[in-house]
């Protein structure tokens, strides 16, 4: 059998955003430009919205069955996002990662964080907007919410920005194709880091000696 130089486990790369910043469309830009790694397809208590497929964007399951599977231990991270019950599943990491497959996690600040407590080597990326201001103006433009569910937003997405630093990059979305160009830029770099190798295990590397030539 031929000797392995290269690690086959995939990588974990979590995209985190306060709500506004434009993380889903960067997302869902990335995910059909590029299809060299899997999506992870969270359960949630929130109800479908319209164009939503039960499996597809996510596992729409009642709080009593989500509630079961915190118990059954059946989440890697799990977190309460506006009122509802969002968590990643153990099992579909799991397998993906030991196929050599890459996943990306579409999840918030809550669960990138306690995520890393457990995967110590997965990649948070964190998107941000280019001011707060911006990030009010893009919650009003939406429309979709009333004044004080925008202003709760506002204050979770101050909350969420004050973790930018628990993050290993992050990136200010101002033009969606800049955004997938740097996200993208990080994922390759991630890939290629020399701790992805395997040096030959029965021969010792180089020592330099100490004092210069
Ligand atoms: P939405 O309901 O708008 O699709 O998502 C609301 C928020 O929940 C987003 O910030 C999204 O990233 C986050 N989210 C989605 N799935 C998960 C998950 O499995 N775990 C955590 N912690 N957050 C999630």
């Amino acid at each position: 059998m031929p000797q392995r130089l290269h690690v086959q486990r995939g990588l974990v790369f979590v995209v985190s955003a306060p709500s506004g910043a434009g993380k889903t469309t960067l997302c869902g830009r990335l995910v059909k430009e590029y299809g060299d790694f899997d999506l992870s397809i969270s359960t949630t208590t929130r109800p479908p919205r319209r164009g939503e497929t039960q499996g597809v964007e996510y596992r729409f399951v009642s709080v009593a069955q989500f509630r079961a599977k915190i118990d059954a231990g059946e989440f890697v991270e799990w977190a309460e996002v506006h009122g509802n019950y969002y968590g990643t599943s153990r099992r579909f990491l799991e397998e993906r990662l030991s196929q050599g497959r890459d996943v990306l996690l579409d999840i918030d600040v809550q669960g990138g964080l306690q995520l890393r407590r457990h995967l110590q080597e997965s990649i948070l990326i964190f998107i941000m907007p280019p001011s707060l201001e911006t990030l009010q103006q893009r919650l009003r433009q939406r429309g979709a919410d009333a004044e004080a569910e925008i202003k709760r937003r506002l204050e979770g997405a101050k909350k969420e920005l004050a973790c930018v630093r628990q993050y290993d990059y992050a990136i200010i979305n101002r033009d969606i194709t800049e955004s997938l160009a740097q996200l993208r830029s990080i994922i390759l770099a991630e890939r290629q880091r020399s701790s992805r190798y395997c040096p030959p295990p029965d021969i010792a590397p180089f020592v330099p000696r100490a004092g210069g030539s």
